[in-house]
C-alpha cells in the first residue's frame, strides 16, 4: 500500500508532457528512465507526475485494451524502472492519464465520439462549417457506455502493472454541448424530450441541460475516482480543475472538487490570475495543499523551444509557495524522448531555495475580505436566444468572473487581506470582516441564506451590479429595474460619498462602461453616496441638413448628433441612486448599481478600498502596507504557536523583474512580538510596535520575501 498522505508534505512537483505520436520510429525511442530520473534529482523534485498515456491515446505500457506506443520500445519496463528509481529516491509518483481527449479511441470507435449539433466529431474539417474547430484533438463522450468501459479497463491495467501514490486525470470537461446518441438517450431518460439547441438562461429547459452537463461530468469523474479507490484506497485522485473559473461551456462547477482529494490545474494567465486561483483553490480543496501548475514554455505549451526566464519561473513557484500551495512546473518531452537537462538545473536552483521554506508551510490564510465566486454564474446573462453552434451560442464570457477578478485586483493592490470563496461552501467566509458580491447574478439559495444571516448577525457586505434583485431589495430596500441603456454612465459622488472618491467629483464623475442597474428606493433608510449621471442625449436631426444620398449615414437617427466626437461626457445629472449604504439587522451593506470594480482604472482600487474601509467600521485590517501596488502581501496565522507568517510577492509580469525597495509592512497583533525573522535564514529584523501594529521595513523585495513573526 502506498502512503495516503504523500501530498501533504509535497510542494515541489513536475510534469513532462508526452503527447507524442508513433508514426516515426524515432519517437520516444531515446526515452531513458535513468536520465529522466537524473533530471528529477537535479531539479529537486519531490513528486513527479509521469505520463502513462496522452491525448494521442497511445499507452506507455503493454496494453490489452488500447494501443501501445509503437516506437516506445520496452515501455512497460522503462516506466516501471522510472517509477522504481523515483520510489528508491524518496519521491512520490503520480501517474498522468488523459480522459475524453483520446485520439486512438476516437479513431477506432466513431460511436464513442463527442458530437456537435450537426453530428460532427471534433476532428471534422473546420472549413465545413462546424464549431469544434477541425483539430488535432479527438474527443470521446463521457456518456458513451463503450468509452466508460474502456477507461475502467485501462485503469485496471495501470494498477496491475504500476505502483503509484496518486493519479491525475486530465481534460475532465466538455468543450461544447454534446449531441451524440449517448447524450441524447441519457437526456431523454433523465429529463425527457430532445436536448435544447438554443442558449437561453431564461429557459428552464436550457438551464436543466446545463445542470445535467455538470452532473454528468461529476458522475463520470466519480466513476473514475471510485475505480481508483477500489484498486488502492490510498491512491490520491486529482481531476483537472484549471477549468474552475472558465465559462459555462465546460460544465464545471464544484464537481471537480467533489471528485478530487485535492484541487489543482494548469494556468497561463500571469500574476493576477495566479493570486486569485490560489485563493479560490485554498477554499475549494478537500485537503491542503492545493496544486498550481504552469508551463516552463513561453508563452505556453505551443512553443516547445521557448523557455520562461528564471525570474518568471521563480515568481510562479514562489507565488504558489506564498499561498502554501504545491508548485508544479510543466515541461514537454522532445519527440525522440529526451529532456534538456539545462532546464532541470534551473528548476533545481529555484526548487532548492523553495525547499528551505517548506518548514513554514502551516497555518491559516488571513482573509479579512472574502470575495464570493459563483460557480453557477459563469455565463453572460445578456446572451440569450443564441443557437448552439453560432458565434453567439459559443459565447462563454462571464461578467461576474470579470468583476471578481477586478475586485481581487483592487484588494491586492491596496494590500487588504483577502480570500476568494465559492457558493459551494459559503461557510468558508466565516470570520470575514467584509464579504464581496461582485456582479454576482444567479446566486444559489444556500449562498443567499448564508449572506443574509452573515449580515443580520453583524457582518458587512459590498454588492454590485446584477446581484439577485430579491436579495438586494431585502438587504437594502432598493428595487432593481433592469439595466440602464446608455453607451456610458457615471457615478457622481454626493457630499456624503465624496470622501470615498479620490479624483472624481460631481463635475468629473467616475465613468462606467460595464453597465449600471436602474434602481428605485422602496423602503430605504440609509445614505446615498453617489447618483447616476448619463451622457448628453441629442435629439434627432429635424431635417435642416441635406447630405448626399450616397453618404449612407442616417442623419435623422437619434444618436446622429453628440456632445463631443470622441467621447460621451456627463451631461444629464439624475437623482437616481447609484451607490448606497444602509444597515440590515446588526450589519452594514453597501450596494453599487455598477460593478465598477470590473474596470481596471487608476481610481478603481482607491475607491474600492475606501468602500471596504467604510464597511469594516471600527475593526482593523490584519495588515497594512505602504508598498507599491505591485507588491502582494499574504498572511498565514498559526494561533497554536503564536506565530504569523508574512509572505511578499513582487507580482510584476515581465521577463526580468526589477526589485521593489523601501516600504513598510504593519501587522496587527494583540501583543508586541518577541521577534520578526526573515526566512528561511531566521535573521532577526528591527521593528516598532505601536497602536496594536508591529511595523518592519523592507529594504528590498527581489521576487519574494518570507517572514515569521513570533509573539
Ligand atoms: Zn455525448
Amino acid at each position: 500500500m502506498t502512503n495516503p498522505d504523500w501530498y501533504r508534505t509535497s510542494f515541489r512537483r513536475n510534469l513532462v508532457d508526452m503527447h507524442i505520436e508513433d508514426w516515426n520510429p524515432e519517437f520516444l525511442s531515446q526515452f531513458d528512465p535513468d536520465k529522466y530520473y537524473e533530471n528529477l534529482v537535479r531539479a529537486h523534485v519531490k513528486s513527479p507526475m509521469i505520463y502513462l498515456q496522452s491525448h494521442v491515446g497511445h499507452c506507455n505500457w503493454d496494453t490489452k485494451s488500447g494501443h501501445r506506443h509503437q516506437s516506445f520500445t520496452d515501455c512497460t519496463k522503462k516506466m516501471q524502472r522510472l517509477f522504481d528509481l523515483c520510489h528508491q529516491g524518496g519521491m512520490d509518483v503520480v501517474a498522468y492519464y488523459s480522459m475524453i481527449y483520446n485520439n486512438d479511441a476516437y479513431i477506432a470507435h466513431p460511436e464513442w465520439r463527442l458530437r456537435d449539433i450537426n453530428g460532427h466529431g471534433t476532428r471534422f474539417d473546420n472549413s465545413k462549417g462546424q464549431y469544434f474547430g477541425g483539430s488535432r484533438y479527438g474527443l470521446c463522450c463521457p456518456n458513451s457506455p463503450g468509452y466508460r468501459d474502456f477507461v475502467l479497463k485501462q485503469l485496471d491495467e495501470i494498477f496491475d502493472l504500476f505502483t503509484i501514490e496518486g493519479i491525475f486525470l486530465d481534460m475532465l470537461f466538455w468543450t461544447r454541448p454534446c449531441y451524440c446518441d449517448s447524450c441524447k438517450a441519457r437526456w431523454k431518460a433523465e429529463h425527457g424530450g430532445d436536448i435544447p439547441t438554443v442558449v437561453d438562461w431564461n429557459d428552464p429547459a436550457w438551464r436543466a441541460f446545463q445542470t445535467k452537463r455538470e452532473e454528468w461530468m461529476l458522475d463520470f469523474m466519480m466513476m473514475i475516482t471510485n475505480k481508483i479507490k477500489s484498486r488502492n484506497p490510498n491512491c490520491s485522485v486529482e481531476h483537472q480543475f484549471s477549468t474552475m473559473m472558465h465559462g459555462w461551456r465546460q460544465g464545471v462547477n464544484q464537481n471537480v472538487a467533489i471528485a478530487s482529494d485535492y484541487c489543482g490545474g494548469d494556468f497561463y494567465g500571469g500574476a493576477q490570475q495566479h493570486s486569485v486561483a490560489c485563493k479560490l483553490y485554498y477554499n475549494m480543496t478537500a485537503n491542503q495543499p492545493f496544486e498550481y501548475m504552469t508551463s516552463r514554455c513561453y508563452p505556453g505549451l505551443r512553443e516547445h523551444t521557448t523557455t520562461k526566464t528564471e525570474d518568471m519561473l521563480r515568481l510562479s513557484v514562489m507565488s504558489t509557495f506564498a499561498h502554501h500551495g504545491a508548485a508544479l512546473l510543466i515541461d514537454a518531452i522532445d519527440p525522440k524522448g529526451t529532456l534538456d537537462s539545462r532546464l532541470y538545473d534551473l528548476y533545481g536552483k529555484i526548487y532548492s531555495d523553495a525547499e528551505k521554506l517548506e518548514p513554514y508551510m502551516e497555518g491559516k490564510l488571513v482573509q479579512d475580505v472574502q470575495v464570493l465566486f459563483n460557480l453557477e454564474g459563469k455565463y453572460n446573462p445578456d446572451v440569450n436566444n443564441a443557437a448552439v453552434g453560432t458565434p453567439r451560442g459559443n459565447d462563454d464570457s462571464s461578467p461576474h468572473t470579470a468583476a471578481v477578478m477586478g475586485a481581487c485586483r483592487s484588494l491586492q493592490r491596496m494590500h487588504i487581506p483577502f480570500g476568494v470563496f465559492s457558493n459551494w461552501k459559503p461557510e468558508k467566509a466565516d470570520g470575514a470582516k467584509v464579504i464581496v458580491l461582485a456582479d454576482t447574478y444567479d446566486l444559489p439559495q444556500n449562498a443567499v441564506d448564508y449572506i443574509e444571516k452573515f449580515i443580520a448577525n453583524g457582518g458587512a457586505l459590498y454588492m454590485s451590479g446584477r446581484v439577485n434583485p430579491a436579495l438586494v431589495q431585502k438587504l437594502t430596500g432598493v428595487k432593481i429595474n433592469g439595466t440602464i441603456q446608455a453607451p456610458m454612465v457615471y457615478l457622481a459622488p454626493t457630499p456624503a460619498g465624496q470622501p470615498l472618491f479620490t479624483e472624481h467629483n460631481r463635475d468629473y464623475p467616475f465613468a462606467v462602461t460595464c453597465g449600471m442597474q436602474n434602481i428605485t428606493l422602496v423602503d430605504f433608510h440609509g445614505e446615498i453616496l453617489a447618483t447616476t449621471v448619463l451622457p448628453y442625449a441629442a435629439p434627432a436631426q429635424d431635417g435642416e441638413l441635406h447630405p448626399d444620398a450616397d453618404d449612407g449615414f442616417d442623419y435623422t437617427a437619434p444618436e446622429a448628433r453628440f456632445a463631443s466626437i470622441h467621447s460621451n461626457p456627463p451631461g444629464r445629472f439624475t437623482d437616481t441612486p447609484a451607490l448606497i449604504k444602509t444597515t440590515y439587522g446588526k450589519g452594514t451593506v453597501v450596494y453599487s448599481a455598477a460593478s465598477f470594480e470590473t474596470l481596471d482604472r487608476p481610481a478603481t482600487a482607491p475607491l474600492f478600498a475606501n468602500i471596504m474601509s467604510l464597511l469594516k467600521g471600527t475593526q482593523s485590517w490584519s495588515f497594512v502596507s505602504n508598498a507599491p501596488q505591485q507588491v502582494e502581501v499574504i498572511e498565514f496565522d498559526v494561533p497554536e504557536k503564536n506565530r504569523h507568517y508574512i509572505n511578499l510577492i513582487n507580482s510584476q509580469d515581465s521577463f526580468q523583474i526589477p526589485a521593489i525597495c523601501d516600504f513598510d509592512v504593519s501587522v496587527k497583533l494583540d501583543a508586541a512580538p518577541s521577534q520578526i525573522l526573515a526566512l528561511p535564514d531566521e535573521t532577526p529584523l528591527p521593528f516598532v510596535y505601536e497602536n496594536g501594529y508591529a511595523t518592519f521595513h523592507v529594504s528590498k523585495l527581489p521576487i519574494c520575501n518570507f517572514y515569521a513573526i513570533e509573539i
